[in-house]
Protein backbone atom coordinates (compact mmCIF):
# COMPACT_ATOMS: atom_id res chain seq x y z
CA UNK A 1 0.00 0.00 0.00
CA UNK A 2 1.08 3.52 -1.31
CA UNK A 3 2.03 6.16 1.53
CA UNK A 4 -0.57 8.42 -0.04
CA UNK A 5 -3.14 5.52 0.06
CA UNK A 6 -2.47 4.83 3.69
CA UNK A 7 -2.64 8.85 4.24
CA UNK A 8 -5.90 9.01 2.77
CA UNK A 9 -7.54 5.79 4.98
CA UNK A 10 -6.49 7.46 7.78
CA UNK A 11 -8.03 11.01 7.43
CA UNK A 12 -10.96 9.10 5.89
CA UNK A 13 -11.24 7.16 9.41
CA UNK A 14 -10.74 10.09 11.57
CA UNK A 15 -13.29 11.76 9.64
CA UNK A 16 -15.40 9.01 9.85
CA UNK A 17 -14.71 9.43 14.11
CA UNK A 18 -15.47 13.02 14.25
CA UNK A 19 -18.87 12.82 12.72
CA UNK A 20 -20.96 12.13 15.51
CA UNK A 21 -19.21 14.09 17.76
CA UNK A 22 -19.34 17.23 15.66
CA UNK A 23 -22.97 16.11 15.26
CA UNK A 24 -23.93 15.46 18.40
CA UNK A 25 -22.05 19.48 19.50
CA UNK A 26 -24.37 20.52 16.74
CA UNK A 27 -27.98 19.27 18.66
CA UNK A 28 -26.81 20.45 21.83
CA UNK A 29 -26.76 23.82 20.59
CA UNK A 30 -29.55 23.95 18.45
CA UNK A 31 -31.99 22.05 20.80
CA UNK A 32 -31.71 22.65 24.19
CA UNK A 33 -32.65 19.49 26.15
CA UNK A 34 -36.43 19.87 27.49
CA UNK A 35 -35.53 18.31 30.78
CA UNK A 36 -32.77 21.51 31.58
CA UNK A 37 -33.69 24.56 33.52
CA UNK A 38 -32.81 27.47 32.26
CA UNK A 39 -32.26 30.93 34.63
CA UNK A 40 -35.15 33.16 35.32
CA UNK A 41 -36.17 36.44 36.33
CA UNK A 42 -39.66 36.46 36.96
CA UNK A 43 -41.83 39.56 37.35
CA UNK A 44 -43.26 38.77 40.63
CA UNK A 45 -42.48 36.20 43.76
CA UNK A 46 -43.25 32.82 43.01
CA UNK A 47 -45.30 31.28 45.68
CA UNK A 48 -47.88 28.85 46.11
CA UNK A 49 -50.67 29.31 43.83
CA UNK A 50 -48.63 31.03 40.59
CA UNK A 51 -48.43 28.98 37.25
CA UNK A 52 -46.48 29.09 33.78
CA UNK A 53 -43.09 28.97 32.25
CA UNK A 54 -41.11 30.52 34.94
CA UNK A 55 -42.70 28.06 37.63
CA UNK A 56 -41.78 25.14 35.11
CA UNK A 57 -38.17 26.58 35.01
CA UNK A 58 -38.12 26.80 38.53
CA UNK A 59 -39.09 23.30 39.21
CA UNK A 60 -36.77 21.59 36.20
CA UNK A 61 -34.25 23.43 38.76
CA UNK A 62 -35.07 21.76 41.86
CA UNK A 63 -35.38 18.82 39.88
CA UNK A 64 -31.62 19.22 38.69
CA UNK A 65 -30.60 19.91 42.28
CA UNK A 66 -31.93 16.92 43.82
CA UNK A 67 -35.40 18.14 45.65
CA UNK A 68 -38.31 16.89 44.77
CA UNK A 69 -41.14 19.05 43.42
CA UNK A 70 -43.15 16.36 41.54
CA UNK A 71 -44.00 16.84 38.39
CA UNK A 72 -42.77 19.75 36.40
CA UNK A 73 -45.88 21.02 35.11
CA UNK A 74 -45.76 24.66 35.42
CA UNK A 75 -48.07 24.62 38.43
CA UNK A 76 -46.44 25.95 41.91
CA UNK A 77 -48.33 23.62 44.36
CA UNK A 78 -47.52 21.88 48.00
CA UNK A 79 -44.87 19.54 46.10
CA UNK A 80 -43.20 22.92 44.97
CA UNK A 81 -43.25 24.84 48.04
CA UNK A 82 -42.05 21.83 50.81
CA UNK A 83 -39.14 21.60 47.75
CA UNK A 84 -38.38 25.23 47.82
CA UNK A 85 -37.98 24.95 51.54
CA UNK A 86 -35.70 22.03 51.66
CA UNK A 87 -33.52 24.19 49.15
CA UNK A 88 -33.59 27.50 50.94
CA UNK A 89 -33.06 25.01 54.51
CA UNK A 90 -29.89 23.92 52.74
CA UNK A 91 -29.05 27.45 51.72
CA UNK A 92 -29.05 29.73 54.86
CA UNK A 93 -32.06 31.53 53.11
CA UNK A 94 -35.28 31.87 55.34
CA UNK A 95 -37.19 28.88 54.36
CA UNK A 96 -40.56 30.88 53.50
CA UNK A 97 -41.53 28.55 50.46
CA UNK A 98 -41.58 31.47 48.20
CA UNK A 99 -39.53 32.26 45.09
CA UNK A 100 -38.18 35.86 45.46
CA UNK A 101 -35.27 37.91 44.16
CA UNK A 102 -33.04 36.20 46.78
CA UNK A 103 -33.56 32.56 46.26
CA UNK A 104 -33.83 33.05 42.62
CA UNK A 105 -30.76 34.13 42.43
CA UNK A 106 -29.16 30.91 44.38
CA UNK A 107 -31.15 28.57 43.01
CA UNK A 108 -29.66 29.18 39.53
CA UNK A 109 -26.15 30.28 40.41
CA UNK A 110 -23.39 28.08 40.40
CA UNK A 111 -23.11 27.53 44.34
CA UNK A 112 -26.46 26.31 45.01
CA UNK A 113 -26.33 23.20 47.19
CA UNK A 114 -27.86 20.05 46.06
CA UNK A 115 -29.38 17.63 48.26
CA UNK A 116 -26.89 14.98 49.51
CA UNK A 117 -27.98 11.83 48.14
CA UNK A 118 -28.17 8.99 50.45
CA UNK A 119 -25.41 6.57 51.13
CA UNK A 120 -26.05 3.21 51.31
CA UNK A 121 -24.32 1.98 54.72
CA UNK A 122 -23.50 -1.91 55.06
CA UNK A 123 -24.32 -1.46 59.50
CA UNK A 124 -23.55 -5.33 60.52
CA UNK A 125 -20.16 -4.87 58.68
CA UNK A 126 -18.06 -3.69 62.23
CA UNK A 127 -17.29 -6.87 64.57
CA UNK A 128 -19.20 -4.66 67.10
CA UNK A 129 -22.27 -3.30 66.92
CA UNK A 130 -23.39 -0.05 65.88
CA UNK A 131 -24.11 2.16 68.70
CA UNK A 132 -27.36 4.81 68.07
CA UNK A 133 -28.52 6.50 70.88
CA UNK A 134 -28.95 10.25 71.71
CA UNK A 135 -25.61 11.06 72.05
CA UNK A 136 -24.29 9.33 69.00
CA UNK A 137 -26.48 10.06 66.04
CA UNK A 138 -26.16 8.84 62.44
CA UNK A 139 -26.15 11.22 59.21
CA UNK A 140 -29.21 11.84 57.61
CA UNK A 141 -28.71 10.16 54.73
CA UNK A 142 -27.63 6.63 56.01
CA UNK A 143 -29.77 4.23 54.22
CA UNK A 144 -28.73 0.78 55.53
CA UNK A 145 -27.85 -1.62 52.28
CA UNK A 146 -29.19 -4.72 51.99
CA UNK A 147 -33.29 -3.78 52.98
CA UNK A 148 -35.60 -6.68 52.33
CA UNK A 149 -39.71 -6.50 52.95
CA UNK A 150 -40.60 -8.35 55.75
CA UNK A 151 -43.44 -9.82 53.78
CA UNK A 152 -40.89 -11.57 51.64
CA UNK A 153 -39.25 -12.86 54.02
CA UNK A 154 -41.71 -14.22 57.31
CA UNK A 155 -44.49 -16.63 57.05
CA UNK A 156 -47.48 -14.81 57.00
CA UNK A 157 -48.85 -17.40 59.10
CA UNK A 158 -47.07 -16.74 62.07
CA UNK A 159 -47.02 -12.77 62.10
CA UNK A 160 -49.27 -9.97 60.99
CA UNK A 161 -47.10 -7.38 59.34
CA UNK A 162 -48.63 -3.97 59.99
CA UNK A 163 -47.74 -2.16 57.60
CA UNK A 164 -46.82 -3.96 54.33
CA UNK A 165 -43.70 -1.52 53.02
CA UNK A 166 -41.95 -2.75 56.72
CA UNK A 167 -38.66 -3.39 55.84
CA UNK A 168 -35.28 -4.35 57.61
CA UNK A 169 -31.68 -5.38 56.67
CA UNK A 170 -32.52 -9.14 55.41
CA UNK A 171 -29.90 -10.84 58.09
CA UNK A 172 -31.96 -9.58 60.57
CA UNK A 173 -35.38 -10.24 58.77
CA UNK A 174 -33.78 -13.69 58.44
CA UNK A 175 -33.12 -13.97 62.10
CA UNK A 176 -36.23 -13.05 62.89
CA UNK A 177 -38.18 -15.21 60.96
CA UNK A 178 -36.77 -18.51 62.54
CA UNK A 179 -36.81 -16.76 65.82
CA UNK A 180 -40.66 -16.91 65.29
CA UNK A 181 -40.25 -20.37 63.71
CA UNK A 182 -39.14 -21.42 67.42
CA UNK A 183 -41.40 -19.82 68.95
CA UNK A 184 -44.25 -21.37 67.67
CA UNK A 185 -42.35 -24.73 68.19
CA UNK A 186 -42.70 -23.71 71.89
CA UNK A 187 -46.68 -22.70 71.19
CA UNK A 188 -46.47 -19.68 70.90
CA UNK A 189 -47.83 -17.86 68.48
CA UNK A 190 -50.03 -14.31 66.82
CA UNK A 191 -47.15 -11.74 66.53
CA UNK A 192 -47.27 -8.38 65.37
CA UNK A 193 -44.85 -6.68 63.72
CA UNK A 194 -45.07 -2.89 63.59
CA UNK A 195 -42.12 -0.73 63.00
CA UNK A 196 -38.60 -2.07 61.76
CA UNK A 197 -35.99 -0.15 59.29
CA UNK A 198 -37.91 3.88 59.58
CA UNK A 199 -35.75 6.99 57.35
CA UNK A 200 -34.45 10.04 59.12
CA UNK A 201 -37.69 11.72 57.23
CA UNK A 202 -40.19 8.88 58.67
CA UNK A 203 -38.51 9.41 62.13
CA UNK A 204 -38.82 12.94 62.10
CA UNK A 205 -42.49 12.02 60.87
CA UNK A 206 -43.28 10.04 63.83
CA UNK A 207 -41.64 12.84 66.38
CA UNK A 208 -43.80 15.71 64.92
CA UNK A 209 -47.43 13.51 65.18
CA UNK A 210 -45.83 12.60 69.36
CA UNK A 211 -45.61 16.37 69.94
CA UNK A 212 -48.85 17.17 68.01
CA UNK A 213 -50.60 14.27 69.95
CA UNK A 214 -49.62 15.67 73.54
CA UNK A 215 -50.43 19.51 72.32
CA UNK A 216 -53.69 18.56 71.48
CA UNK A 217 -54.16 16.20 74.73
CA UNK A 218 -53.01 18.54 76.85
CA UNK A 219 -54.42 21.89 77.08
CA UNK A 220 -52.04 25.27 77.70
CA UNK A 221 -49.24 22.95 77.12
CA UNK A 222 -46.12 24.92 74.72
CA UNK A 223 -44.53 23.08 72.25
CA UNK A 224 -41.23 22.67 73.93
CA UNK A 225 -43.08 20.99 76.93
CA UNK A 226 -44.66 18.93 74.36
CA UNK A 227 -41.26 17.68 72.32
CA UNK A 228 -39.21 17.13 75.58
CA UNK A 229 -42.47 14.80 76.70
CA UNK A 230 -42.38 12.88 72.49
CA UNK A 231 -38.44 12.40 73.31
CA UNK A 232 -38.95 10.62 76.02
CA UNK A 233 -40.21 7.44 73.77
CA UNK A 234 -39.70 8.83 70.53
CA UNK A 235 -35.69 9.50 69.51
CA UNK A 236 -34.62 12.71 67.62
CA UNK A 237 -34.10 12.04 63.60
CA UNK A 238 -31.16 10.82 63.41
CA UNK A 239 -30.79 9.19 67.12
CA UNK A 240 -33.01 5.97 66.40
CA UNK A 241 -31.54 1.75 65.96
CA UNK A 242 -34.92 1.91 63.96
CA UNK A 243 -32.73 4.05 60.53
CA UNK A 244 -30.36 1.04 60.85
CA UNK A 245 -32.68 -1.34 59.85
CA UNK A 246 -31.72 -3.42 62.74
CA UNK A 247 -34.32 -2.83 64.99
CA UNK A 248 -37.95 -4.29 65.51
CA UNK A 249 -40.97 -3.41 67.39
CA UNK A 250 -42.76 -6.52 68.11
CA UNK A 251 -46.02 -6.97 69.72
CA UNK A 252 -49.27 -8.74 69.97
CA UNK A 253 -51.97 -8.03 67.27
CA UNK A 254 -55.27 -6.21 68.52
CA UNK A 255 -53.81 -5.98 72.54
CA UNK A 256 -53.43 -2.84 74.02
CA UNK A 257 -50.35 -3.70 75.75
CA UNK A 258 -47.56 -6.11 75.22
CA UNK A 259 -45.47 -6.24 78.34
CA UNK A 260 -47.05 -9.04 80.71
CA UNK A 261 -48.19 -11.15 77.96
CA UNK A 262 -47.07 -14.61 77.13
CA UNK A 263 -45.52 -13.73 73.63
CA UNK A 264 -43.34 -10.93 75.98
CA UNK A 265 -42.49 -13.29 78.20
CA UNK A 266 -40.92 -15.73 75.86
CA UNK A 267 -39.58 -12.97 73.62
CA UNK A 268 -37.25 -11.97 76.66
CA UNK A 269 -36.33 -15.21 77.41
CA UNK A 270 -35.31 -16.63 74.07
CA UNK A 271 -34.72 -13.53 71.39
CA UNK A 272 -30.96 -13.29 72.89
CA UNK A 273 -30.28 -17.36 71.11
CA UNK A 274 -31.67 -15.57 67.34
CA UNK A 275 -29.18 -12.65 68.42
CA UNK A 276 -31.39 -9.87 69.88
CA UNK A 277 -30.96 -8.07 73.00
CA UNK A 278 -34.11 -5.84 74.46
CA UNK A 279 -32.67 -2.88 73.99
CA UNK A 280 -34.62 -0.34 76.61
CA UNK A 281 -35.10 -1.96 80.14
CA UNK A 282 -36.62 0.26 83.16
CA UNK A 283 -33.21 -0.23 85.13
CA UNK A 284 -31.10 0.86 82.50
CA UNK A 285 -33.22 3.94 81.66
CA UNK A 286 -30.45 6.64 83.09
CA UNK A 287 -28.13 5.15 80.38
CA UNK A 288 -30.42 4.44 77.32
CA UNK A 289 -32.30 7.65 77.81
CA UNK A 290 -35.43 5.62 77.35
CA UNK A 291 -38.36 4.60 79.16
CA UNK A 292 -38.91 0.36 79.28
CA UNK A 293 -39.74 -0.55 75.63
CA UNK A 294 -40.69 -4.39 76.48
CA UNK A 295 -41.44 -4.54 72.34
CA UNK A 296 -38.17 -3.04 71.19
CA UNK A 297 -35.69 -5.63 70.18
CA UNK A 298 -32.30 -4.76 68.69
CA UNK A 299 -30.39 -7.69 66.32
CA UNK A 300 -26.86 -7.82 67.52
CA UNK A 301 -25.76 -11.26 66.68
CA UNK A 302 -26.27 -13.99 68.75
CA UNK A 303 -22.69 -13.92 70.00
CA UNK A 304 -22.97 -9.98 71.31
CA UNK A 305 -26.17 -10.82 72.48
CA UNK A 306 -25.76 -14.20 74.53
CA UNK A 307 -22.97 -12.19 76.04
CA UNK A 308 -24.76 -9.40 76.98
CA UNK A 309 -27.82 -11.52 78.57
CA UNK A 310 -24.98 -13.29 80.43
CA UNK A 311 -23.10 -9.76 81.48
CA UNK A 312 -27.10 -7.85 82.34
CA UNK A 313 -25.47 -4.97 80.11
CA UNK A 314 -27.71 -2.72 78.32
CA UNK A 315 -25.67 -2.09 74.88
CA UNK A 316 -23.68 1.50 76.16
CA UNK A 317 -22.31 -0.20 79.00
CA UNK A 318 -21.08 -3.58 76.71
CA UNK A 319 -19.28 -1.31 74.33
CA UNK A 320 -17.96 1.31 76.82
CA UNK A 321 -16.66 -1.96 78.84
CA UNK A 322 -15.38 -3.20 75.88
CA UNK A 323 -13.38 -0.11 74.65
CA UNK A 324 -12.23 0.19 78.19
CA UNK A 325 -11.26 -3.34 78.89
CA UNK A 326 -13.25 -3.71 81.56
CA UNK A 327 -15.12 -6.51 79.42
CA UNK A 328 -13.82 -9.37 77.40
CA UNK A 329 -16.05 -10.17 73.93
CA UNK A 330 -16.33 -13.46 74.75
CA UNK A 331 -16.31 -15.90 78.21
CA UNK A 332 -12.61 -17.38 79.32
CA UNK A 333 -12.20 -19.99 76.40
CA UNK A 334 -12.25 -23.72 77.85
CA UNK A 335 -9.15 -25.04 78.29
CA UNK A 336 -8.03 -28.04 76.14
CA UNK A 337 -6.67 -30.61 78.98
CA UNK A 338 -3.05 -29.51 78.87
CA UNK A 339 -3.92 -27.12 82.17
CA UNK A 340 -2.90 -24.36 79.64
CA UNK A 341 -5.66 -21.51 78.28
CA UNK A 342 -6.44 -21.89 74.89
CA UNK A 343 -6.14 -17.87 74.64
CA UNK A 344 -2.65 -16.10 74.90
CA UNK A 345 -3.32 -14.45 77.32
CA UNK A 346 -3.44 -11.27 76.08
CA UNK A 347 -6.57 -10.20 77.10
CA UNK A 348 -7.21 -9.09 80.39
CA UNK A 349 -9.50 -10.61 83.65
CA UNK A 350 -12.91 -9.70 83.61
CA UNK A 351 -12.93 -6.92 86.15
CA UNK A 352 -17.25 -6.74 86.82
CA UNK A 353 -19.09 -7.41 89.67
CA UNK A 354 -22.03 -9.03 89.93
CA UNK A 355 -24.28 -6.48 91.54
ZN1 LIG B 1 -38.69 0.63 68.45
Amino acid sequence: MSTQIRRTMAALLILILLIPAVSAIGEGENVPAANTAQPVSPAAVLRNGSKGEDVKQLQLRLTELGYDPGKADGVFGKGTKTALQEFQKRNGLEADGEAGPQTIEKLFSGDAAAKPQPQTVDVLEGYLPMLVNKTHPVDEFLVPGDLVLLADVLDSKLVKIKYADTKAVREVAEALDEMLQAAKADGVTKWQISTAYRSYAQQEKTLNNKISHYLSANKGWSRSKARSAALRTVAEPGCSEHQLGLAIDINVPGASSFAGTKQCKWLHEHCWEFGFIVRYTADKKEITGFEAEAWHIRYVGTEHALRIRELGMCLEEYLEGIENGTVKLFPEQETDGTGENKENGEIEEILLDDD
